[in-house]
């Protein structure tokens, strides 16, 4: 297969990362994408019946998948907008704003998660309202932007937003019950699929990140808000359609979801075959910690600019622009260290790695 040779592969010791195709695929997976993907279906039923079995996985109401968490968080909006009002539906891009159409959201969750997330707001028609500052809200301040025009309240809930001086998703999900307003939570980074139903009308998750599925979405929650949604499927979804290969893919993945986590002792003993990158000069390297105490750890390596061969930041570049692009946690190259993340690497990984950075930084 040719292609396979001129389409090059990187190497990921970052995280999940959209840019580098954010997770792999197990075999049950492939296998369940293959079976979908060599079969007919009703696709309708299809399509309702996979949103049941992802439902029971989020021990939500009704559920449906789409084709990324963008996705469902437009589709979501859209059916907020419409409701069950069939020509308000067809007439979205007409419609939207005349009726209901804005959207609340606090200026720290206005993020950029590599596409920002007002552009998905804005495709359904709708308006983002912002309340709060880049350094805080207050659920307060929520309360007293309502008004008759608001459709929805969104909460995102990632390690993209401003995390200190902002509201819980409980204070806010109060606001929204007091002043009956749906609640929308962007969670799609997270894990914990099944803790959200208690916590929103709405809830959006990544098929592929903590899921490990194919690329794809899942909107999840209450009726009648799920059937608002799907009804868009024929119109503004019709431009974000999803393949039966992806809902047996996305199946397959929640079914695994859970089992197959890497423990931390063999995150370290990956991690074990970097830690001599301590003898190169100008380079110390430590176990760390996740900061948000998630059962990961990484390898850091602190770079001393002024013994080591490149800067952490020209270490980075260089990894990157290599024959084999490496991708590492870089967050904070300026300030001297970067991690490498055990989760991702695939088998050879660390070979690549080692002699990369050895010829980079080695004497
Ligand atoms: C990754 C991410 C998204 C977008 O997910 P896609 O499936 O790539 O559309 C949305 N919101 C948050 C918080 C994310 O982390």
């Amino acid at each position: 297969m040719n292609f396979e040779q001129r389409l090059k592969k990187a190497v990921n010791a970052s995280g999940r990362m959209t840019i580098l195709g954010v997770s792999t695929l197990s075999n049950q997976v492939v296998e369940a994408m293959s079976y979908g993907g060599k079969h007919y279906f009703e696709m309708a039923d299809l399509y309702e019946q996979s949103g049941k079995m992802i439902a029971g996985y989020c021990r939500t109401e009704d559920a449906m998948i789409t084709n990324s968490a963008s996705a469902a968080i437009t589709l979501a909006i859209a059916g907020l907008i419409t409701k069950e009002n069939r020509y308000a539906v067809e007439h979205l891009h007409k419609v939207a704003s005349e009726r209901k159409s804005e959207v609340i959201l606090m200026k720290g969750h206005n993020v950029d998660y590599g596409a920002p997330i007002e552009t998905m707001i804005s495709l359904a028609g709708a308006e983002v309202k912002e309340v709060g500052y880049a350094n805080g809200c207050r659920a307060s301040l929520i309360e007293q932007a309502i008004t008759e025009r608001t459709v929805a309240v969104l909460f995102v809930q990632s390690h993209h937003c401003v995390q200190k001086n902002m509201p819980t998703i409980s204070e806010v999900q109060q606001v929204c019950i007091q002043n009956q307003i749906p609640f929308l939570v962007d969670a799609a980074a997270e894990d914990g699929i099944d803790q959200f139903a208690d916590r929103c009308d709405l809830v959006v998750f990544s098929g592929s990140k903590a899921i490990e599925g194919p690329s794809c979405g899942i909107l999840a929650g209450r009726e009648p808000f799920l059937s608002y949604a799907k009804q868009h499927r024929s119109f503004i979804g019709r431009a974000m359609k999803v393949g039966k290969e992806t809902v047996f893919g996305l199946l397959a993945a929640l079914e695994a979801y859970g089992t197959n986590t890497m423990s931390i002792e063999i995150q370290r003993d990956v991690l074990q075959e970097l830690h001599s990158f301590d003898s190169l000069p100008g380079v110390s390297v430590q176990f760390i910690d996740d900061p948000s105490g998630r059962p990961i750890t990484r390898l850091r390596l602190f770079i001393n600019p002024t013994k080591a061969k490149l800067s952490a930041l020209e270490l980075v570049d260089a990894l990157k622009t290599g024959p084999i692009p490496i991708y590492t946690r870089d967050y904070h190259a300026n300030e001297g260290h970067i991690d490498l993340d055990p989760r991702p690497l695939l088998h050879g990984d660390t070979d690549i790695i080692r002699d990369r950075i050895n010829t980079l930084l080695g004497e």
